[in-house]
Formats: C-alpha cells, sequence, structure tokens
C-alpha cells in the first residue's frame, strides 16, 4: 500500500537521502524514500573516488580540513564493516606547480592535527625527484560503495522507512501551512503524496526537481567526470598515491571492484556547465548515455608516470562516468561546502547537498537546527521573522553566493522547465 499522507517524504535515495530518510524516521512519523533508478546508492554515491577525507586534501580550506578530521571519526566508528583500511596511503608533494610545498604541507598537517611520517626511501624512490619534493605516508582509507548499500538498505528495512525504487518526484505541485504536494511517477503511473517535509537530496539533479516545480534554482557547477576503473602496476604493493596541490593524478583503491581508480585534475572533469537563475537546466544524464563519452585514460597515466614511472603498468579496466556538482564557492577555495537550502516558493522543501560523503554529519546538524527553530516557533517558545526562509547559520553552513556563468566547454542536452 503506497502512503499518500507523510511526515517526510525524502526525494533521491543516494548516501544523503538514505541517512536523512533514518534521521527522521528516527524521530517518529512515516517517512517514504522515492529513488528514479531501481536500486539505492547507485549515482555519486557508487561511482566516486572512494576515499574517506582525513583533512590532507583542503590545505587551501583549513575549515573543511578540520570538519573532514572530525567526520572521518565519525564515519570510520559507525561504518566500520564499509571501510577498507588495508593499504598504505602516500601523498607526493609536487616541484613547481603545485601551490603548496612540502614544507607548508607538513604545518599544515601539524596545524589539523593530521597523522604524518616521511615515507619509507623504498616508496620515495619510485617517485622522479625533479619532479616531486617530498613523499608522505598519511592516514586515510577508502570506503566500499556496495557495502554501504547493503548497510544502508538494511537500516531503512529495520527503521520501516518505505522505500520505492523506480520512482520520480516529478514536481511539487501545492504548498500550504502544512506541507506540499508532490507528483511522483512510477513506471508511467502518477501518483500524488502530501508531505510536510521534502528533502530534496537528489544532488546532481536538485534544480530539475525545483525547476520543474516552479521554484529558484540554486546555484551550481556540474562537471562530467571519468573515473578510470584500473589494476594498479605491482610495483606500488597495493599502495593508494595521491599527488599534491594542483593538476596532479591520484590512484585510490576501489574496494568494492576490488579495482582501483585513476583520476586526474585536468583530465577527469570531461566538460562542464552552471546552473543558474536565468539559464535552463541542462541534462547532465544524458552525457551520461550514449553514445559513451571517450576515455582520457591515456592522457591520465601518461602523466602521473612523469611524476611515478611505475604508472606505466597501470592496467586500464573501465571507466565510471558520472555528474559531479559542486557550489560555486568551492573553484574559489577549493572548500567544500554543504548545501541546505530552503525553497522560497515551496517552504516545506529542503534541498541539501554535500560534496563529500561523510559532509552528511554537518547537513544532519543543520537540518537539525533548522527543524528544532521550526518546531520552536509552532509551538510559540519563538519568534522570528521569516523562519521558513531561513538558511542555517555558518559556520556549519554555506550560502552559495551567486557566481558568474563558467564557460561550459562542450554543451549538455538542455531541458526546457517545465510550467
Ligand atoms: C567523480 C566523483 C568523485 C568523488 N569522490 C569522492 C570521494 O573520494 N570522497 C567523498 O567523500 N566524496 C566523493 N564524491 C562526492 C560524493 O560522491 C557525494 O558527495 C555523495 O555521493 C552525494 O550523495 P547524494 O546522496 O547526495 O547523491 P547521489 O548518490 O547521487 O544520490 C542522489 C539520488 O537521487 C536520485 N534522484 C535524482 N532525481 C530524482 C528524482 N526527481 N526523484 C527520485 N530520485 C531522484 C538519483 O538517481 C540518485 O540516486 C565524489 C563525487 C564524484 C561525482
Amino acid at each position: 500500500m503506497i502512503p499518500t499522507r507523510l511526515d517526510t517524504l525524502v526525494v533521491g535515495g543516494g548516501f544523503y537521502g538514505a541517512r536523512l530518510a533514518l534521521l527522521q524516521r528516527a524521530s517518529g512519523g512515516r517517512v517514504l524514500l522515492v529513488e528514479r533508478e531501481s536500486a539505492l546508492l547507485g549515482r555519486a554515491s557508487l561511482r566516486n573516488q572512494a576515499r574517506v577525507h582525513n583533512g590532507y586534501h583542503y590545505p587551501r580550506s583549513i575549515l573543511t580540513s578540520l570538519r573532514s578530521r572530525l567526520n572521518y571519526s565519525r564515519f570510520l566508528d559507525e561504518y566500520t564493516e564499509c571501510v577498507d583500511r588495508s593499504f598504505p596511503h602516500f601523498y607526493a608533494v609536487a616541484r613547481g606547480m603545485s601551490k603548496i610545498t612540502a614544507g607548508q604541507f607538513t604545518e599544515f598537517c601539524r596545524r589539523i592535527g593530521a597523522p604524518l611520517t616521511p615515507a619509507p626511501a623504498a616508496v620515495t624512490k619510485l617517485f622522479d625527484s625533479s619532479r616531486i619534493d617530498s613523499v608522505f605516508e598519511v592516514q586515510e582509507c577508502a570506503f566500499d560503495a556496495a557495502a554501504l548499500r547493503a548497510r544502508m538498505t538494511r537500516d531503512l528495512e529495520v527503521a520501516g522507512v518505505e522505500v520505492m525504487l523506480d520512482t520520480e518526484a516529478e514536481r511539487i505541485t501545492g504548498s500550504g501551512v502544512h506541507g506540499a504536494t508532490v507528483q511522483l511517477r512510477q513506471r508511467g503511473e502518477s501518483l500524488d503524496v502530501e508531505a510536510e517535509l521534502v528533502l530534496n537530496c537528489t544532488y546532481s539533479r536538485l534544480n530539475h526537481l525545483l525547476v520543474r516545480s516552479g521554484a529558484a534554482a540554486i546555484p551550481a557547477k556540474h562537471e562530467l567526470t571519468e573515473l578510470a576503473l584500473v589494476e594498479p602496476p605491482p610495483e606500488l604493493g597495493g599502495a593508494a598515491v595521491t599527488v599534491m596541490d594542483g593538476p596532479f593524478f591520484s590512484l585510490m583503491p576501489y574496494p568494492s571492484r576490488e579495482l582501483f581508480t585513476l583520476s586526474h585534475v585536468r583530465y577527469t572533469p570531461q566538460c562542464s556547465w552552471q546552473d543558474g537563475p536565468d539559464s535552463p537546466i541542462a541534462d547532465g544524464d544524458r552525457l551520461l548515455r550514449h553514445p559513451a563519452p571517450e576515455s582520457r585514460f591515456v592522457h591520465m597515466v601518461r602523466d602521473a608516470q612523469r611524476y611515478l614511472p611505475a604508472m606505466r603498468a597501470t592496467k586500464y579496466v573501465e571507466s565510471l562516468w558520472e555528474v559531479k556538482t559542486l557550489m560555486p564557492r568551492s573553484e574559489q577555495d577549493d572548500s567544500r561546502p554543504i548545501l541546505l537550502r530552503r525553497s522560497a516558493e515551496h517552504p516545506a522543501c529542503l534541498s541539501v547537498m554535500g560534496a563529500k560523503i561523510d559532509s552528511v554529519y554537518d547537513v544532519e546538524e543543520a537540518l537539525g537546527v533548522i527543524l528544532g527553530d521550526a518546531k520552536d516557533v509552532a509551538r510559540g517558545e519563538r519568534s522570528f521573522v521569516a523562519p521558513l526562509l531561513r538558511m542555517t547559520p555558518a559556520p556549519l553552513l554555506r550560502m552559495t553566493p551567486p557566481a558568474p556563468l563558467l564557460r561550459m566547454t562542450t554543451p549538455p542536452p538542455t531541458t526546457t522547465p517545465a510550467s
């Protein structure tokens, strides 16, 4: 029996949607999670670099690094069985084109309290010393996206969250004091549900739901990304390698396939585009379908072997393609802000996004603040101007300032917003 009156409708069954559905269910009430694909956690939550960030990656944003350090421990404690800690991880600081020197990187790690030790000589000598200044061993592991999917599916079932797969939230058709009406579509059939709260956790498609509902788009940048799934060179002995800090490569375990991903700051993004208030919303998913984009693995590995000659023995298996979405602010200082924004047109709808898997903890805290405030107001314990339109306060939440439109290298097909 499909519920038509809900406390919370969560749109999007990625890691964020699943976590927030569990959170809402824990505070009681009927929660429905809808996912347009035929499995949960099958999009960005599966097709990513699998790095559980422990702060090292963001020397240009100390706040992001510190939050990463906190969330790292939480994630490892909570999802122990979904984490692969079996491999050594080396960060190599490049000479020349790096935005940070080895000395600055060491100082930065000291400041954020991230463990850092010089790599063993046998590892350092694998790198080309004319291009790499120093190599360090760090403590940073990978998550197994398939194990995470299994865990979230089980948790949702145990908690009694109702889940509808192959179900797309098409648009919000009405909004009132007590919530919103949302039109769902499952296998050609349409169904309306009413929910007091709608959480839009659709990541790269946040604006599709908003614009189709007559709401303003949130400024966001999208990239069509390629991660090459590879067998790493045997000489590396199963180690992960990240070269800092600029147009370099990373080699990370991808535990769910027992392979590694090779990514490159220059070649992983194949094209980019931006959603803005005045532009039509591009359908990035069409780029993931036919014809398959052309792999840039050859370019990635050619550049990687300049820094780590052993990389020439890397064997290509296939590519993971995904649309990556960033808040415009990330472009300026490499930070990874979270988004939690209430729609002015549909106040029952909150759009949620985090640039890293474990930023979900920041989103949950910020959501707690917003919903706690709204409950206080409803009980008459607090009053303030336009509480429902408020954004959560900094520092947990960054508003996304309007940014200039970025140039698109290859224009994706566009969809005209439905009226
Ligand atoms: C190339 C790449 C590399 C990355 N590397 C890392 C990394 O190493 N470490 C890290 O922490 N993070 C990484 N990330 C970021 C991380 O993957 C995301 O922050 C996280 O997966 C977002 O989860 P989500 O649930 O919001 O999105 P998703 O997992 O994409 O879930 C959104 C879901 O919404 C569904 N949906 C969309 N529209 C609708 C609709 N109208 N109705 C119903 N369902 C809908 C989609 O099908 C999808 O399943 C990477 C991302 C990319 C793309």
